[in-house]
């Protein structure tokens, strides 16, 4: 039995039995009390990767959040505004403000935000791909957006 880990015998501990029963318990001791360095280094481990766990988590749960907003954005920096002079756009009558237009086919506060072809998110109009207009446009092809 290592002394190193024992204390000194309390006085008047002389029987051999009480004396294995002290010897044991002060071996037991440090163990008992306070945790030995592999332990510690084996909680933080846990306490590390519970944290990495729940921060991935909380991450994660963010993205159906975030990622349609950043795709919508990416998708609205590659659209281009559409021209004036643009030859649909000139067919179909496209103006910039719906306020200002004096076409047979205007139907009032008609334009591009309650059409039907148009996108709010990317400011797309599927009448004219790869251009974008914006909500207060209008043209002659304006449909009512459904609902
Ligand atoms: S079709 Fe609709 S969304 Fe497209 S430019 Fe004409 S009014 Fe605007």
């Amino acid at each position: 039995m290592s002394r190193s880990l024992t204390k000194p015998l309390p006085r008047g501990c002389l029987d051999l039995h009480q004396r294995k029963v002290y010897e044991r318990g002060a071996r037991l001791r440090p163990a008992i009390g306070k945790p030995s360095v592999a332990k510690e280094k084996a909680m933080s481990h846990v306490n590390t990767s519970r944290r990495g766990f729940l921060v991935k988590a909380a991450m994660l749960s963010a993205v159906p959040f975030i990622a349609p907003a950043l795709v919508g954005q990416a998708r609205a920096q590659e659209l281009k505004p559409l021209p004036l002079d643009n030859p649909q756009a000139k067919a179909l009558a496209y103006a910039l403000d719906y306020k200002t237009v004096q076409h047979p086919a205007f139907k009032p506060d008609s334009n591009c935000a309650n059409c039907q072809f148009f996108t709010a998110a990317t400011g797309a109009c599927t009448l004219f791909p790869g251009f974008s207009v914006p909500a207060e446009a209008w043209c002659s092809a304006w449909a009512k957006k459904a609902g």
